[in-house]
């Protein structure tokens, strides 16, 4: 029988709040894990936690601005020393400052690097070893097809989306045979916060480039994680999966 069920596991899903991480949130939840909801603001991930809990499922909310090192560290050691470590780690929190390279601020590169990038590093660092003497652990990284392709107006992005890829595949080639799978998915065009923020002519010159003719749902990609995450995946590591209508085939 296939073993999908994330029964007694814990997760951390980042940026938990909205968007593509509510939904994983969710989903790893609906099939038996403990999530810690993690996103920059308390109501957001509180909302989400208490929705959770509502419907029958176990979470609990933690307010942590990703890129804040020693509050990832200290986060880190609260959960290590309360619920015994973490065997799923999501790292899903992003952020868009897009311009053309020539135009780009310090600080918008700075922003996306540290928000799409290092914090998979602090995350990773911090719960990694823990997974390791368990032999067995989860790190999923959601990077995105323009990691892979580059886009105009998007150079910082674009780098941290690569970085993850690169990241992803190095750890897990760094700790294969302990048990625990390193793996990357790479959104297309997702209906969340970051996209209907883009004009709506825009919006239908990308679904254009799409052969399936429509955006994603957050549920695309929560449905992928989930799968990745059980034991039916135990044999995958180091891999980026694509979900992007075919957009990039
Ligand atoms: P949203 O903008 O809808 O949600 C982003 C989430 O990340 C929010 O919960 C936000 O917290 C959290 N976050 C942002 N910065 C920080 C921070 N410094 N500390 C803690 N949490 C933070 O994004 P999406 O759901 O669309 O995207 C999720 C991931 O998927 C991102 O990495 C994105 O790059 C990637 N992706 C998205 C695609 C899409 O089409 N939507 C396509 C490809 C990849 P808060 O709620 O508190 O603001």
């Amino acid at each position: 029988m296939i073993q999908l069920s994330l029964e007694s596991r814990k997760a951390l899903v980042t940026g938990a709040g909205r968007g593509i991480g509510e939904e994983i949130a969710r989903t790893l939840a609906q099939q038996g894990a403990h999530v810690v909801c993690v996103s920059r603001t308390a109501a957001n991930c509180e909302r989400v936690a208490q929705s959770i809990h509502d419907q029958g499922g176990s979470a609990e909310a933690m307010a942590v601005d990703v890129t804040d090192r020693v509050a990832v560290k200290g986060a880190c050691e609260d959960m290590l020393s309360r619920l015994g470590g973490i065997d799923i780690l999501i790292n899903n929190a992003g952020i868009t400052r897009d311009a053309l390279t020539i135009r780009m601020s310090h600080e918008d590169w700075d922003d996306v690097i540290q928000t799409n990038l290092t914090s998979a590093f602090l995350w990773t660092k911090s719960l990694l070893y823990a997974m390791v003497q368990k032999r067995w652990g989860r790190i999923i990284s959601i990077s995105s097809v323009i990691g892979k392709i580059g886009n105009a107006g998007q150079a910082n992005y674009a780098a941290a989306k690569a970085g993850l890829i690169g990241f992803t595949k190095s750890v897990a080639r760094e700790v294969a045979s302990r048990g625990v799978c390193v793996n990357a998915i790479a959104p297309g065009f997702i209906e969340t916060d970051m996209t209907r923020s883009i004009h709506e002519k825009w919006a239908a010159e990308f679904i254009k480039m799409i052969p399936m003719k429509r955006i994603g749902s957050v549920r695309d990609i929560a449905s992928l994680t989930a799968f990745l995450c059980s034991d039916a995946a135990a044999y995958m590591t180091g891999q980026v999966l694509t979900v992007d209508g075919g957009m990039t085939m």
